[in-house]
């Protein structure tokens, strides 16, 4: 018997050193490794002795025997990547860590609190010594693990139970609802450290840049997860349900997200999710009853993981709708599928997607992936009617690349609600370099660089999304974080950053008399608990608290009560 990993992986590698048969791939110095959707182990190498279960974050390793019917799925996916990156028996390879230096002078400041920051500061923390500063624009830590990952995915969001662990730590501190770029400056944090790592995500999106974009009814994705998951900045956002289609631009796993929350069973979100109360509310009335979601290229480019589109098949009541004359195996399908670079995923989900191709079922609610379509244009008086779309055939280039072209033909889709979900982008921060092109903080290799003369800021990093730009699952961060730690160590140990001009005290105080309500960790756990006891007493996993005011009620009292 092996084991096989399953949906809730987040590439985060915890289990791969304490495999003794080193057969979790891809592991981290390989190089499927930045764009792998999951990780995977060999079935024929495992020799079932249990131990990565107990490693794994977020429960994702189940014994073969074990694989429910929703499950199964994963038996073949983890098998296929051994197809294509034969298992060599080679023994791990594990870097052994370097001698230990002095670092106890070090002090860095990390903005954000998401995955990469949250990373960045344990790989801090194992090498003792370095004092860390963490600060948060919100009240509450964790970034898109919080408000991105969506609110059915529960075991996903478990991965945070490894970054409480700093909690301990006397060398951490967690400053929340303090924004670098308003309460205090890039140029101050920096006067105060050695370094400052940037780890701010990408809390913006990209548009469409078509006629009709910005008609009531048409929105950003970002924004619909944002209200769903009860971020402060989006909770104002109303959508109309009413309608019984909505439209969604885009297929990677944000698109996916989306139609699954607007499809799912709100009883269903009520006990497993912690979805927002006013989005359950308006779910509940919700009168849609099938999502299009639109890619602009084949299913062998589609964007989204094998692990997202088998959670929505598993959907009861849910069909999905995959048109056999646009998943079948066309020369150019075969092209893609014959490229020695073609990762086993692609293999998996060409196939997939050909065995659920058909009209579907008949059941109450329907998912139509529709491929080879771009959206032109958005019509409506006043509102969103409809959306036009071109249908694009594919085309192989001279390099070998695929590539959409448009056939002349269009057709439009008759819709009230329509979400883009065209990719996350970066947001700058006041005083640090931006390319503005991609929309991330200019680096190499996550050291910060002028834009124009390209040479290193001295002392400044970053790390994540806001260094790679939006893509990777949440242990993805955690390769990008070390590796970023790796070279700060370097360059403090080469005595080429500065050191501070002055005290954390004094960054305190200047800190405190802009923002009198900054939290910290401890502050954090007891609106933690609240939520999940305010969750418990009503059968779910926690409730969330929406607004700021509340957030710091709850603390106050919690203080009040330890007279603190
Ligand atoms: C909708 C969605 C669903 C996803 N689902 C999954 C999933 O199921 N599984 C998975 O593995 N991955 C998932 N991901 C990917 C995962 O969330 C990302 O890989 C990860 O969160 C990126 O981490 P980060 O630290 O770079 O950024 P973030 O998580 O975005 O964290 C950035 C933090 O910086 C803070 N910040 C921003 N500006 C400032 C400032 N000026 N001062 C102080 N703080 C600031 C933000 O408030 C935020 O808390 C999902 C992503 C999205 C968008
Ligand atoms: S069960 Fe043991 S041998 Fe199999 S993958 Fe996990 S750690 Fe490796
Ligand atoms: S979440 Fe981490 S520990 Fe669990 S299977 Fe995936 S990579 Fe391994």
């Amino acid at each position: 018997m092996a084991y096989v990993i399953t949906q809730a992986c987040c590439n985060d590698a915890s289990c791969i050193p304490v495999c003794p048969v080193n057969c979790i791939h891809p592991t981290p110095d390989e190089a499927p490794f930045m764009r792998t959707e999951m990780l995977h182990i060999d079935p024929e190498a495992c020799i079932d002795c249990g131990a990565c279960v107990e490693e794994c974050p977020v429960e994702a390793i189940v014994a073969e025997d074990e694989l429910t019917e929703e499950e199964e799925p994963y038996r073949e996916l983890n098998a296929d990547y051994f197809r294509v990156h034969p298992f060599d028996g080679a023994p791990p390879d594990f870097e052994s860590p370097g001698p230990v230096e002095d670092l106890a002078d070090l002090r860095v400041a990390i903005v954000g609190s998401g995955p990469s920051a949250f990373f960045a500061a344990m790989a801090l923390d194992d090498l003792r010594g370095p004092v860390v500063q963490m600060y948060e624009r919100l009240y509450t830590p964790f970034g898109l693990v919080r408000y991105g990952v969506a609110p059915d995915h529960q075991t996903t969001k478990a991965v945070t139970r490894q970054f409480a662990s700093l909690h301990r730590s006397k060398t951490f501190t967690l400053n929340l609802g303090v924004e670098v770029g308003k309460h205090v400056s890039h140029e101050e944090l920096l006067a105060h450290n050695h370094a400052v790592v940037y780890a701010v995500g990408a809390s913006s999106d990209r548009r469409m840049e078509i006629a009709g974009e910005d008609l009531p009814g048409s929105h950003a994705a970002t924004e619909f997860v944002g209200w769903y998951n009860g971020h402060p900045d989006h909770t104002h956002h109303t959508f109309d349900l009413s309608g019984t289609r909505a439209v969604i631009v885009g297929n990677g796993n944000v698109a996916l997200d989306v139609a699954r929350i607007l499809l799912s069973d709100p009883e269903h979100l009520h006990t497993d999710s912690d979805i927002a109360d006013h989005a359950l509310e308006a779910l509940r009335n919700s009168r849609i009853k099938e999502v299009v979601v639109v890619g602009r290229r084949g299913i062998a480019q589609a964007g989204y993981t094998n692990p997202e589109m088998i959670a929505l098949c598993n959907l009861p009541d849910v069909d999905v709708i995959f048109d056999p004359s646009e998943v079948r195996t066309d020369d150019v399908v075969q092209h893609v599928l014959d490229d020695e670079e073609t990762e086993s995923s692609v293999d998996f989900k060409v196939r997939f997607a050909q065995e659920h191709a058909g009209t579907g079922t008949g059941r109450s609610k329907r998912l139509v992936m529709r491929f080879l379509a771009s959206p032109m244009r958005i019509h409506g008086e006043g509102r969103v009617e409809s959306v036009e779309i071109a249908l694009n055939r594919l085309e192989v280039d001279d390099d070998g690349s695929v590539s959409a072209t448009a056939t002349g033909a269009t057709d439009v889709i008759d819709t009230g609600l329509v979400f883009r979900s065209v990719g996350y982008r970066g947001v700058a921060v006041p005083g640090v370099p931006f390319d503005e092109r991609r929309g991330v903080i200019a680096n190499e290799h996550g050291r910060v660089i002028d834009p124009e003369t390209r040479e290193q800021l001295r002392g400044v990093y970053t790390t994540g999304w806001i260094k790679r730009g939006p893509s990777g699952a949440i242990g993805t961060n955690k390769k990008c974080a070390d590796d970023v730690v790796k070279s700060l160590v370097e360059d403090f140990l080469a005595e080429t950053l500065d050191s501070p001009a002055s005290s954390q005290e004094d960054l305190d105080e200047t800190i405190a008399s802009r923002q009198p309500d900054r939290l910290d960790f401890e502050d954090w756990t007891r609106l933690d608990r609240a939520e999940r006891e305010a969750g418990g007493s009503r059968g779910r996993p926690r409730i969330k608290f929406i607004d700021a005011g509340t957030m710091l009620d709850v603390v106050r009292s919690g203080r009040q009560a330890l007279d603190i």
